[in-house]
């Protein structure tokens, strides 16, 4: 029996579930869909999707955490680079997201470095960083700056407003990615799907436009989606009506929010201080024109360009950790031996079960639900 009470709209929902059930059993096999954004995993999981949806749609999660795709290396080398400070008689504030400040890596994370007492604080945004580096100018106030789209857009409004400051204790570590081209780098690597569902916010900044050539090059069906449970389940059946009529296009259903060519300030300002760069992601490998590196002229702005540190190449999962084969669309948490076991919130493995956007976690919070 469906339980919609987690549906603020139920009787909408219940329309749209029965019109999913009516062109699933026309399609008449399995149609797998991907999703790329924790939020998205949140919605599904939290308000059991899964469970409501015919036996024969599955929905698969990709590479929808930034934090749990952040290189080793580069966490590592911001750790490097707080030790090599104080070697040299500086005291670095170092900032980072809450999730982040938990991401295990085989050298400790940044909250085991506060515990050797290191000054890293945890900020809800980078304008946080801003105001701490204002309210102590003799300091080196620092950034560990990760995230898609929806992030950089406000990292790029506060280098702006460093660079007219003239801030010259304001610096950032970029770890910034682009969302596509690690859909493209998927398809491309063979990962099997259907049809994607692309995240609502990273579409508010990069437009349906920023989409379109994973459909007209790869012919992949894609819809747009907002939040809500019903934006998703929409997303399915808007996927599922052009699978069945053997259409490719891209579909924007979060039109509440979104353009066709995005938010053109926010591109002008990331455009301004970023360039794109072939980046590694944890556990993905190097994924080309994925990552977002500050450009020359604002190279000051870097803490890379002060303190120069090296990492030695480092193993991106523990033993065991099926992190790679999750953030693939291959794997679900519940395949993996060590999920609720070994492997939980308090005593995390693998990146996947840190992050409020990472899908170990959200399975693990929601577990009853799936
Ligand atoms: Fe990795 Fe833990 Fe997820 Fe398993 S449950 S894939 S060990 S993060």
């Amino acid at each position: 029996m469906l339980d919609l009470r987690v549906f603020e709209n139920r009787e909408l929902a219940q329309r749209i579930l029965m019109a999913i059930t009516r062109e699933a059993e026309m399609i008449g096999r399995e149609v797998r869909l991907m999703h790329v954004c924790g939020t998205h995993e949140d919605t599904v999981t939290r308000s059991g999707i899964r469970s409501l949806l015919p036996e024969n749609i599955k929905i698969v999660s990709g590479p929808g955490c930034p934090v749990c795709i952040t290189p080793v290396e580069d966490i590592v080398k911001m750790q490097e680079i707080m030790r090599k400070a104080r070697e040299e008689g500086e005291e670095i504030i170092l900032t980072t997201f809450g999730d982040m400040y938990k991401i295990p890596t085989p050298r400790g994370s940044f909250s085991d470095l506060k515990g050797e007492g290191y000054d890293i604080r945890i900020v809800y945004s980078i304008y946080d960083t801003y105001k701490l580096a204002r309210e102590n100018p003799d300091k080196l106030v620092v950034h560990f700056s990760p995230g898609f789209e929806t992030t950089t857009a406000p990292a790029a409004g506060m280098l702006e407003a460093v660079a007219a400051e003239g801030m010259e204790n304001f610096k950032i570590y970029s770890v910034h990615r682009l969302t596509p081209p690690a859909v493209e780098a998927l398809v491309k690597q063979g990962t099997n799907f259907d049809g994607l569902i692309d995240p609502g916010h990273v579409s508010t900044i990069i437009g349906v436009k920023g989409w379109e050539y994973i459909t007209t090059e790869y012919g992949v069906p894609q819809v747009i989606a907002g939040f809500e449970p019903v934006d998703f389940l929409m997303g399915v059946l808007l996927l599922l009506r052009m699978i069945r009529k053997g259409e490719t296009r891209i579909e924007n259903e979060y039109t509440r929010a979104v353009r066709y060519e995005g938010n053109l300030k926010a591109q002008e300002l990331i455009g301004r201080f970023f360039e794109v760069r072939d980046a590694k992601w944890r556990a993905l490998g190097v994924i080309p024109t994925s990552g977002l590196e500050l450009r020359e002229e604002w190279k000051e702005l870097d803490i890379r360009n002060i303190y120069r540190v090296g990492v030695p190449k480092l193993p991106d999962l523990e033993k065991g950790c099926l992190c790679g084969a999750v953030l693939r669309g291959l794997a679900l948490p519940t395949d993996c031996k060590l999920f609720g076991k070994e492997c939980t919130p308090r005593h995390p493995v693998g990146p996947c079960m840190v992050s409020y956007e990472g899908t170990c976690s959200i399975f693990y919070k929601y577990g009853a639900l799936f």
